[in-house]
């Protein structure tokens, strides 16, 4: 067997018991006649001691050979030590070197030594080796689980919609072209269409995780082209605050099993979070102007807020729902307010200064529908597979969207998004 314990299983009341352990040579330390090996594995480091002249001369010289971050397997003795990390060491009797690492190392592993990102993300299977890489990952997969989990309690079905698609959602020129067969196709920017047709079927309330690409040609700490988006759409609501409901609960669930779950990583990143309470502040479009207004920053009223009106809102109030939006900053599916044509049912959700969800109500009437696409210039028969959907019984619905990179980056406190994607694509990166 190449592992009988991962380090963390292992204790000082192991005394005398052989175990196995594999990893990673994180560091040979080498004091005369006694060397020490600390091996790495997924949940920590362990000591291994070989003193010359208590085992074997073989495993003394193959320590000594060893070069860093090769991987080895070790079969030995624990020994009580209350000076060693973890209150024991490990004496070696078999070590298998199961695979022997070239060096120098193109990237250091050492916590340390800090490397360009570029570098990193060039080696990135060398970077996930230092904890405080592999702690982002960690909680990204938990802020993605617990996501799911909170939603399928509250009722929703896990739909999976197609990323190869023929026309742009927001009919926008931000679309990456693929050849298909004899046609063009694109990358798909949202699962927008594909939500809101299943509107039409009677599943009533769905997610979706998705990956989604937007050739935007910005180059920023916040944006990726390559991207993973966790979108609700839910039917029979009555207004926009029949989804905003569901987005409070989830993002409340997601801190929260954050903190439950990752308490090492955290640790590790050092942050401490306060989890958000239910219900989160409310401001209209009109009323967040005004908030900024009073803190210097001038918008007119029809334009959307930019970044540094996004982190001053949220020295005021934090997390922050933005609703009511001017419609003709919004998606053309989003519902203009009856009655009140120029603000629509859209909304933003803020934290720590930064967006991380948009949605809306959305327009549910085909007529209705078919007029906005118009008055926006958008050519509806480029859409007629998602129109249909409103001619034969399309309920009253509204949704929203998460980018998973976008949260991990706000929850971990990170300083730019492409940490919170193992193999991110931006403008120039296209590998590894
Ligand atoms: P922003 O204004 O921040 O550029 P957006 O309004 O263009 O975002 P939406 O279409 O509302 O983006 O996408 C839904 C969510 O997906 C956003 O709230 C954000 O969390 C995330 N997101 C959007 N674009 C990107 C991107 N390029 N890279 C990473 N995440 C993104
Ligand atoms: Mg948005």
């Amino acid at each position: 067997m190449l592992r009988t314990h991962y380090s963390s299983q292992i204790t000082p009341q192991y005394d005398g018991k052989t175990v196995t352990v594999a990893g990673w040579v994180a560091k040979i330390r080498d004091i005369g006649k006694v060397k020490f090996l600390i091996l790495r594995d997924k949940e920590g480091e362990v000591q291994i001691i070989a003193k010359k002249g208590d085992i074997l001369d073989s495993l003394v010289d193959t320590i000594t050979s060893l070069t860093r971050e090769s991987v080895v397997s070790v079969t030995g003795k624990v020994i009580k030590n209350k000076d060693a990390p973890g209150g024991f060491e490990i004496v070696p009797e078999k070590i298998n070197v199961l695979a022997k690492a070239e060096a120098p190392l193109p990237l250091e592993t050492d916590p340390n030594i800090k490397s360009e990102l570029d570098t990193r993300i060039n080696f990135r299977y060398l970077d996930l080796r230092r904890k405080e890489v592999s702690a982002i990952f960690r909680i990204k997969d938990v802020v993605h689980r617990s996501f799911i989990k909170y939603l399928e309690a509250e009722g929703f079905i896990l739909a999976h919609v197609p990323c190869v698609v023929s026309a742009a959602t927001e009919g926008g020129t931000n679309l990456f072209p693929i050849s298909y067969f004899e046609n063009e196709a694109f990358l798909s920017q949202s699962p927008q269409l594909y939500k809101q047709m299943l509107m039409a079927s009677g599943l009533d309330k769905v997610l979706i995780v998705t990956p989604v690409f937007r050739a935007e040609e910005h180059n920023t700490t916040r944006h990726l082209n390559e991207s993973t988006q966790m979108d609700i759409e839910v039917a029979f609501v009555e207004d926009e605050q029949g989804a905003l409901k569901y987005i409070e609960g989830a993002v409340n669930f997601i801190y929260k099993e954050v903190v439950k779950e990752c308490k090492e990583q955290l640790k590790i990143l050092g942050r401490t979070l306060d989890i958000p309470l239910v219900p989160f502040k409310q401001l209209t479009y009109t009323e967040a102007l005004d908030v900024l207004k009073k803190d210097g920053i001038n918008i007119k009223w029809g334009d959307d807020i930019p970044p540094e009106g996004e982190r001053a809102l949220c020295k005021n109030f934090n997390p922050l729902l933005v609703t009511k939006w001017p419609t003709d900053v919004r998606a053309f599916y989003s519902m203009p307010e009856p009655g009140n044509e120029k603000i629509c049912r859209a909304y933003d959700l803020l934290i720590d200064g930064m967006e991380i969800s948009s949605g809306a109500q959305r327009i549910h009437n085909y007529n209705i529908l078919v007029s906005e696409m118009k008055r926006r210039k958008m050519n509806p028969k480029n859409f007629e597979f998602y129109l249909n959907a409103f001619k034969y019984g399309m309920p009253p619905h509204a949704g929203w969207s998460i980018g998973l990179e976008r949260l991990t980056y706000i929850i971990c406190g990170l300083k730019n998004i492409r940490e919170a994607m193992l193999w991110p694509r931006d403008r120039t990166r296209l590998t590894p």
